[in-house]
């Protein structure tokens, strides 16, 4: 029950808190006052226990997930004229990685109410486009998609059995389970992101993640300047440090200590951060249960395999008020929200390139139409939520 006007508009709830009440300082201080800002220890330190944390071989951190896609994408061979499948519900990043490297995004849509793709969306997209590359997958909202077989074949052996490789999108996707396994080590490679919005932050940065020895090789020479350092190392021992090849025209993604040193203390923090998400996220499911004016998200995993990165509402058609207006209406009562996404169809880059038409779409559509994200974040709480649900009853109900 809200408590009338006064106290409705003194509120203030942001979209997006990050919380960085832990290590984050002291590791900063340590960075600082070790006089080495750029790559070297902390950055290693942070590779190792995300790939132990997600459990793989290999991490490589560098600057964004960005980065990360282009990276993981290069080194699977991915060059002029390829294909390459891509969900449009998604951030651009997914798909402009594509193009940096001449290949072309074939758009994909996706499930209503969940925004992910599914083995038969892929299968689809693979019978319309045989010469596909590769896929890009999307664990949209932090919900892993359904990439191992259980009951059907996943999206994994669909691209297995017709030689597509897989590179994972998981910006919203950490600590993300599926099945007994963590996303991160199910495709060929994973990327996570690190920007200051995300489950957690190092300021800016990313995360390359695999189990392939010749990928994460790859990667590791692409990510700084095409500087084979292996081969120097292994080879050239006896000779003076400033000596060393460059193999490739590579790119400046390395991460730096300092953002390192964040992601360090987030990573300390990473699953009783989730736990809380997990919280605001049930409590929003309960509370919003009878509002029949909107469809709440789909969520097809137990709630603990969920990184619980957004929760995203979608609003029905015949609603009182429409998607743009809610958006306004909840911001004059202090509440942030969000739009994600505009789908990529939707763009005018992508549209106009490759004469996209919203009928090409019809689900991605439909949660274009009504899509909205609420808050959802450790630090949010149960009065903020109850207030964020009366005020959806309000305008909605
Ligand atoms: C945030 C995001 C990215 C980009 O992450 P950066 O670290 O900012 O490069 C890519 N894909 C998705 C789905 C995202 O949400």
């Amino acid at each position: 029950m809200h408590s009338g006007q006064q106290k409705m508009w003194s509120k203030c709830i942001p979209f997006v808190r990050v919380s960085c009440d832990g290590n984050e300082l002291a590791y900063v201080r340590e960075v600082l006052e070790s006089g080495w800002l750029t790559t070297a220890s902390k950055a290693q330190e942070f590779e190792r226990r995300f790939a132990q944390e997600v459990g793989t071989r290999f991490a490589i951190a560098v600057n964004s997930c960005t980065s990360a896609l282009h990276l993981g994408l290069e080194a699977m061979g991915v060059g002029p004229g390829d294909k390459v499948l891509v969900p449009t519900m998604t951030f651009t990043a997914s798909a402009e990685v594509v193009r940096y490297l001449d290949a072309d995004p074939v758009f994909l849509d996706v499930e209503y109410g969940s925004s992910l793709i599914t083995p038969e969306i892929v299968a689809e997209g693979i019978d319309r486009h045989p010469d596909a590359k590769a896929l890009i997958v999307v664990h949209f909202a932090g919900q892993s998609a359904r990439m191992l077989s259980q009951d059907g074949p996943g999206i994994l052996e669909v691209c297995r059995q017709r030689g597509l490789k897989v590179l994972e999108d998981a910006a919203h996707a950490f600590p993300t389970r599926c099945g007994e396994r963590m996303v991160g080590g199910l495709g060929d490679a994973t990327c996570f992101s690190f920007y200051a919005n995300k489950t957690i932050t190092t300021g800016e940065g990313g995360m390359l993640t695999t189990d392939d020895e010749a990928i994460a090789a790859r990667a590791r020479v692409m990510r700084l300047h095409g500087i084979d350092r292996d081969v120097w190392s292994r080879f050239t021992a006896e000779k003076p440090s400033w000596e060393y090849d460059v193999i490739a025209p590579g790119y400046k993604y390395n991460m730096p200590d300092i953002n390192a040193a964040i992601g360090l203390a987030q990573l300390e923090r990473a699953w009783s951060m989730r736990d809380q998400r997990q919280r605001c996220a049930t409590h929003y499911l309960q509370r919003l249960a009878e509002l029949e004016a909107v469809d709440p998200p789909l969520v097809h995993v137990p709630p603990e395999d969920h990184a619980w990165h957004l929760f995203v509402l979608t609003v029905k058609p015949q609603a009182r008020v429409n998607r743009g207006r809610l958006i306004e209406l909840l911001a004059a009562r202090g509440i942030g929200t969000s739009v994600p996404y505009r789908p990529l169809h939707r763009m005018s880059y992508y549209r106009d390139r490759y004469q996209l038409k919203a009928e090409e779409f019809p689900q991605a559509e439909r949660i274009w139409r009504g899509c909205v994200a609420l808050p959802l974040y450790p630090t949010l709480s149960d009065d903020e939520i109850d207030y964020i649900c009366n005020s959806l009853y309000e305008l909605l109900g």
